[in-house]
């Protein structure tokens, strides 16, 4: 069956491929139209499935649909492909400089592993399919099994916005599936690249076997990250209730299940950081406990909780007890201090919910070492005044080598999606820190470029040819222009 799949993905891209920006566009601007069209009937399949509300499943729609029309637009214009031209140089010495000029290309096949935590926006219709279907890559979908209703409906709406728009069969196709459907998938000599949000685990496996593979290929996966905060010393002293809240309505918002949730607090010991820690309780007590994503993730969740809380040294404060309801998701804070933090590495892992440990430092310096030791993350946070910050600006330094978005006096849930968004970080955020899974840069997870090196007018792509007929933004010997 997989080979199947693979052979109809590689037969559409050969077509799909060539397929002009403004077609590019129509077919995504479909899709978000037919996800549109699926109406009220879509938003109660998915608050079945995943227990989601309304209002949540409606902002995630008008993001997927928003994203397909950013990316629509993206392609309709053109310049994305990043043309480069370095005109002949034939009378140049010692040797003459032929003609070259690049621009990127689709990669082929990709695989998109659909996330549990958002149904549409990294589902099958999510960032990912959205990105690939952009830079000209067919696209195989392996739905997650926690939304299976959504994912189909979802499938059958971009097979229909395909079919109005004349796209090649084959372009997109949807898998149900266990482990071995994806990892076949994952192994097919292909499949170009893989799209993933997940697990740790799932992952890391995932990339390993595409590095395993006789011809290794990209996997983009986002995996965990704990998104730490750094409250610094003004902060504290003159309004800790201002943090306290803007952190607890992040960590609780969704019950916590965002890939930004901040699941780490740190400051240094002082009457500010105890004011704090009081607020921030109340806060996070306030927030009645919800229905969570589905059975596996509540489970993974008090259990991660429990190896946590029950860690040596650890102190308990806010109790995440799964009472009543199993599915329900208790929010919960606990205190640890640096030195016993750093001691213990599994403090350092991603608890999926909402659940946060602080980290109580001695003085700057231990402040310090707890930053050097965090592994990579998607973002890290700062609440202080700017002087302050820029007193502190090693710590800065130091957070730039840890994430992919950094942020002052502000909260990391509700990722903008936007050019400037980076949506990304080091292992193990992400798998490659290079890249953004938000915002239009997406696309470059799915592409390479060809230079074309004395290519005659005629043989070139329209990007390339000399009187740019397209209308792009190129840099032509070094210049930027339309010219
Ligand atoms: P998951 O277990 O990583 O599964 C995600 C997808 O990958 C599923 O389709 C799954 O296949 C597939 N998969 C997992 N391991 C695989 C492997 N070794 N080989 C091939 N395919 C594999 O994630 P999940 O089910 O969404 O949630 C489980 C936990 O992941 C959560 O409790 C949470 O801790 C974490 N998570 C983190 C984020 C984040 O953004 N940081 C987001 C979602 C989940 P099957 O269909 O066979 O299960």
């Amino acid at each position: 069956m997989v080979d199947t799949i693979l052979q109809k993905a590689q037969t559409a891209f050969l077509s799909y491929k060539r397929i002009n920006g403004k077609e590019k566009a129509r077919f995504l601007r479909a899709i978000a139209d037919e996800i549109e069209n699926l109406g009220p009937n879509l938003i109660e399949v998915i608050a079945q499935e995943t227990h989601l509300s309304e209002s949540r499943i409606v902002s995630e729609r008008s993001r997927t649909t928003g994203h397909c029309r950013m990316f629509a637009s993206l392609v309709e214009e053109g310049s994305w492909v990043e043309a480069r031209w370095d005109t002949a140089l034939p009378n140049r010495t010692p040797t003459p400089q032929p003609d070259i000029r690049k621009m990127l290309h689709p990669l082929g096949p990709v695989v998109v592993f659909g996330a549990a935590n958002f149904p549409l926006a990294y589902s099958t219709a999510g960032g990912d399919t959205a990105s690939a279907l952009a830079a000209g890559c067919p696209v195989v979908v392996k739905g997650h099994p926690a939304h299976p209703a959504t994912s189909a409906m979802v499938a059958q709406a971009i097979d229909q916005a395909a079919r109005h728009t004349g796209m090649p069969e084959g372009v997109f196709q949807h898998v149900s599936g266990g482990i071995e459907i994806g990892q076949a998938l994952v192994a097919h000599p292909l499949t170009r690249a893989v799209g993933f949000t997940g697990s740790l685990a799932g992952g890391k496996a995932l990339f390993d076997l595409a590095q395993q593979r006789p011809v290794p290929i990209p996997v983009f996966a986002e995996m965990s990250s704990i998104n730490p905060v750094i409250l610094l010393p003004t902060s504290l002293q003159t309004n800790p209730e201002l943090p306290a809240k803007a952190l607890a309505a992040s960590l609780t918002t969704g019950m916590g299940q965002f890939c930004t949730c901040p699941g780490l607090v740190m400051g240094v010991r002082s009457a500010g950081l105890d004011q704090f820690i009081d607020h921030y309780l109340r806060a996070v007590q306030s927030v009645a406990p919800g229905p969570m994503l589905h059975s596996g993730i509540a489970e993974n969740y008090y259990q991660r909780v429990h190896q946590t809380v029950t860690a040596t040294k650890v102190t308990n404060l806010l109790p995440a007890n799964p009472r009543g309801n199993p599915l329900h998701g208790h929010p919960g804070v606990a205190m640890v201090a640096a030195a016993d933090f750093l001691m213990t590495p599994s403090l350092q892992e991603e608890v999926f919910g909402p659940f946060a440990l602080v980290v109580i430092c001695e003085d700057r310096h231990e402040l310090t070492q707890v930053i050097s030791h965090l592994p990579g993350q998607l973002t890290c946070t700062l609440w202080g005044e700017e002087a302050e910050i820029q007193q502190y600006s090693g710590w800065l330094n130091l957070l730039m080598e840890k994430a992919g978005r950094l942020i002052i006096n502000g909260v990391p849930t509700g990722v903008e999606v936007c050019p400037s968004m980076q949506h990304g970080g080091p292992f193990p955020a992400t798998t490659d820190a290079r890249f953004t899974a938000v915002g239009p840069d997406a696309i470059k997870r799915f592409v390479r470029p060809i230079a074309y090196q004395n290519f005659p007018d005629s043989l070139l792509p329209a990007e390339l040819q000399p009187h740019n007929p397209l209308g792009i933004w190129r840099i032509k010997d070094g210049q930027w222009g339309k010219d």
